[in-house]
């Protein structure tokens, strides 16, 4: 029997559905996270270069929170919902049971590998379902840590991770068996065969991809702490984050004193020599370096700019003089370059991000209510900050997720758990009470009827 089909024995089982045996499984996860936790530092070292601040901030930590969280609340999340009956149902109670889905597949990318590939776990697991684990085979440090640290706690009927080339192994896995849900974070590209091949099987799927998510700073903004706050969301692991601010909109007026309290924040965050700072991380591979330093043209590189591909580096590098048209506006660059464009008024911004449909995030740095208002009206996009950037990502009372382009479904917190179940709703009836005027014939109880369904 084909091993996939063995975790949907067990599932069918019921092994999985206890609050008991899901909160020992998510204190298991905490426990390895922890015991592992100068492994996860090295691999992610290894991958990305990230400082163990970095780590733990972006990764371990969060996860750390996601499962305490869920411990706290699995009770409430699991709880059948009691719906008020109805007169048309009357006498009847409602309720709304948490079904776990059964043997989910989640599949992660390479820039948070460890964070974005155990976060859905930790609600796939609250729900009460397998799961399959597909890592990035592009951060292989931490690709090889998440199947050891996850072989050693869990029985593979339970979950089980495999590892390798995605192009090869996910679409076998799909074809191979089933799945009652497919969890997807990564590229647009990717994800839509992914929703193609699920789509023959009518297997629901959440999609959390990519896309270029605009900054826009207005006039009146604060600018030193505008500068801060944009540049720390775009360069944290070297601007290889979904949700970094892929591009700023700056109003004509205060353009000039944004730049220079940019290049300062960079060397107040970074010093003066990035390629030292153990803050400052690395590009993933080469292929993706190559990719981004070809951004570097056209344009004018008004700071940073150098580039060691021996060590995979590029500096924290920001561009002026782009237009709309030049390639670095025309897909998600996911590195460490930042174009600023200037607007004379908000039409003008507003039609630059509307050539780049849904992004996964927006960010506003405005004082004013109303210019606030406006933008959020007018632009469609995942979810966002005004006056920051990233944060968002971290409240695990907001969904997390795209619309459109950027993706379909939400995630974090009770939002994952909800994700990784069926609401059931199941009306009870007593028998009791059985008035004739809902059973044929219907000849002559037109009028009650007309009261009845309104
Ligand atoms: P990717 O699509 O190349 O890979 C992601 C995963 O898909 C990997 O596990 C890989 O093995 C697998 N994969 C690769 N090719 C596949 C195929 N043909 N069929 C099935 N699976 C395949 O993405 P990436 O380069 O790892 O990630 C970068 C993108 O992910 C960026 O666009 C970024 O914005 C996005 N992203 C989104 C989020 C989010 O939360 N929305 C988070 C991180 C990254």
């Amino acid at each position: 029997m084909n091993s996939l089909v063995k975790m949907k024995t067990y599932y069918d089982e019921g092994h999985t559905l206890s609050k008991e045996f899901r909160i020992q499984q998510l204190k298991k996860l905490a426990d390895a996270i922890l015991k592992y936790e100068n492994e996860i530092n090295e691999a992610l070292y290894l991958d990305l270069g990230k400082s163990i601040e970095e780590s733990w901030a972006t990764e371990i930590g969060l996860l750390l929170g996601e499962i305490k969280y869920a411990i706290k609340n699995i009770h409430r999340w699991m709880k059948p919902e009691r719906v008020a009956g109805s007169l048309l149902t009357f006498p009847s109670s409602g309720k709304i049971y948490k079904e776990p889905l059964g043997v989910v597949l989640i599949i992660a990318p390479w820039n948070y590998p460890l964070q974005l590939m155990l976060a859905p776990l930790i609600g796939a697991i609250a729900a009460g379902n397998c799961v399959v684990l597909k890592p990035s085979e592009a951060a292989p440090a931490t690709e090889k840590l998440i199947e050891k640290l996850i072989k050693e706690i869990y029985d593979d009927h339970f979950v089980r991770v495999f590892t390798g080339d995605g192009a090869i192994v996910v679409p076998d896995l799909m074809n191979q068996f089933k799945f009652n849900h497919i969890f997807y974070t990564g590229s647009t590209q990717v994800g839509k065969l992914i929703y193609q091949q699920a789509a023959a099987d009518l297997i629901p799927v959440t999609l959390e991809l990519g896309g270029k998510s605009p900054c826009i700073v207005e006039a009146d903004a604060d600018i030193t702490v505008t500068a801060k706050r944009i540049i720390s969301g775009k360069f944290i692991n070297a601007g290889q984050t979904c949700i970094a601010p892929d591009y700023i909109l700056v109003h004509e007026a205060v353009k000039e004193k944004l730049l220079t309290e940019m290049a300062h924040a960079i060397q107040q965050f970074y010093s003066s020599d990035p390629a030292s700072s153990s803050d400052y991380g690395k590009i993933i591979h080469g292929k993706h370096f190559k990719r981004l330093v070809q951004f570097l043209h056209p344009g004018k590189i008004y700071f940073g700019g150098k580039f060691d591909e021996s060590k995979l580096f590029i500096e924290p590098t920001i561009l002026t003089d782009i237009s709309p048209e030049d390639d670095i506006m025309k897909e998600e660059i996911f590195g460490p370059i930042l174009p600023v464009i200037p607007f004379s008024n908000s039409q003008e911004a507003i039609e630059i991000v509307r050539k780049n449909k849904n992004p996964l995030s927006f960010y506003l740095f405005t004082k004013d209510a109303k210019k606030e208002k406006e933008w959020l009206q007018k632009i469609s996009f995942g979810g966002g900050c005004i006056n920051n950037t990233v944060w968002h990502f971290t409240n695990k009372k907001m969904p997390f997720g795209g619309i459109g382009n950027s993706g379909l479904g939400a995630y974090h917190g009770q939002f994952t758990f909800e994700t990784f179940s069926h609401r059931k709703p199941i009306l009870k009836s007593p028998t009791w009470f059985d008035p004739s005027i809902k059973y044929p014939p219907y000849k002559g109880k037109i009028n009650l009827l007309k009261k009845i369904f309104r």
